[in-house]
């Protein structure tokens, strides 16, 4: 899941991208409102973090133009304390959820959970596939309920295919959700991890579909279809 953290304070900035890296996601950095408005333009977010109050184009206008724009991923806006305006001004412009400055980094990754899940159909931090279980919290997987070795890699694809099962995810969408932009992406090493992957959880729940990427399937659902 790759995420846009928006933040004019470098500290801030830092300290966010640090924390949601630890906890699984791959992320983004804008200072300014004009960076912001390009990168979510131009690259796919699970959600993005916007802080309103920023240089060059405030927050809410850049909500504002996403959304005309036709960009429906989460946004959790953040926002100084008692301005209770700016919340409405932002909820009006299309964010989905928000938390006022100070807060613990705990409480913002249970919203972004949130925001990310339901976003693709989910309602719990659990997602179930027969006996597959990715716990989006702990960043974990469980096979019968034993806990399967994955690096991080492996655990952001394994996330991303289980966030939208049984939809066919190609390989530059997978690419695009697991890398930040920085990194140098190569969407042939994909192909290895979803080998290393298959080794781990079974080959017959990742498929591949021909010319157009991978799919998840609950095996055991899939014999039930016949
Ligand atoms: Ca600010």
């Amino acid at each position: 899941m790759r995420l846009l953290v928006v933040e004019d304070d470098p500290d801030l900035n830092r300290q966010l991208a640090m924390g949601l890296e630890d906890a699984g996601y791959v992320v983004d950095k804008a200072f300014d409102g004009e960076e912001a408005l390009y990168l979510g333009e131009n690259e796919p977010y699970d959600a993005v973090v916007l802080d309103l109050g920023l240089p060059e184009i405030d927050g809410v206008t850049v909500l504002e133009r996403w959304r005309r724009g036709g960009k429906t991923f989460p946004v959790l806006i953040l926002t100084a304390r008692d301005r209770w305006s700016e919340k409405v001004a932002g909820f009006d412009a299309g964010a989905d959820d928000y938390l006022t400055k100070p807060f613990h980094t705990e409480e913002l990754l249970a919203r972004l959970r949130a925001l990310v899940r339901r976003a693709a159909g989910h309602v719990t931090s659990t997602i179930e596939l027969g006996d597959l279980s990715v716990d989006t919290k702990g960043a974990r997987a469980f096979l019968d309920g034993v806990p399967i070795k994955l690096t991080s890699h492996e655990f952001r694809i394994l996330s991303y295919l289980s966030h939208h099962a049984e939809r066919v995810i190609s390989r530059s969408e997978l690419t695009e959700h697991i890398y930040d932009q920085d990194f140098d992406r190569d969407s042939n090493t994909i192909e290895v991890f979803i080998g290393r992957l298959r080794k781990k959880i079974g080959t017959d729940r990742i498929l591949t579909v021909r010319g157009l990427g991978y799919r998840l399937v609950n095996p055991a659902a899939t014999a039930r279809e016949g």
